[in-house]
């Protein structure tokens, strides 16, 4: 079986948590909250207007490949309703926000023409602070 993964670098994942800035912000930011509490992650922070792909508020959590289970996890039991893209860091960022993006609730449509393939270093778990 020849998989497609085997070819592809992942160095990271994100987690957009969509919030409405009038209604849910509260829960976005309570939720980041407690993810960094309790992972080690890196937070993006909270958008409260479109951006870049994202056509709505987001809240940005960055963390690496060996978090997965223990994040997403989290998030599935914690989201409280709101949105949540997860898409990996490939070296292709149009297809991890297309064909490779995972959701928890429901999709929301990205605007995926505003992407460039290769991700700003700063966007990646592993970039200096
Ligand atoms: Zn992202």
């Amino acid at each position: 079986m020849s998989d497609a993964a085997d070819t592809i670098t992942n160095k990271g994942y994100h987690a957009h948590i969509y919030y409405d800035p009038a209604q849910t912000r509260p829960i976005a930011e309570r939720l980041c909250a407690v993810i960094a509490e309790k992972f080690e992650v890196k937070l993006g922070g909270l958008r409260d207007g479109p951006v870049g792909p994202h056509p709505v508020a987001n809240a940005q959590v960055i963390f690496t490949p060996d978090q997965f289970q223990p994040v997403v996890e989290w998030l599935m039991f914690h989201r409280e309703g709101l949105d949540v893209l997860i898409h990996p860091l490939s070296n292709d960022s149009v297809d991890d926000h297309s064909i490779y993006a995972l959701w928890l609730g429901s999709p929301v449509p990205l605007k995926l023409e505003t992407l460039r393939r290769n991700y700003r270093a700063e966007l990646l778990p592993n970039a200096e602070r």
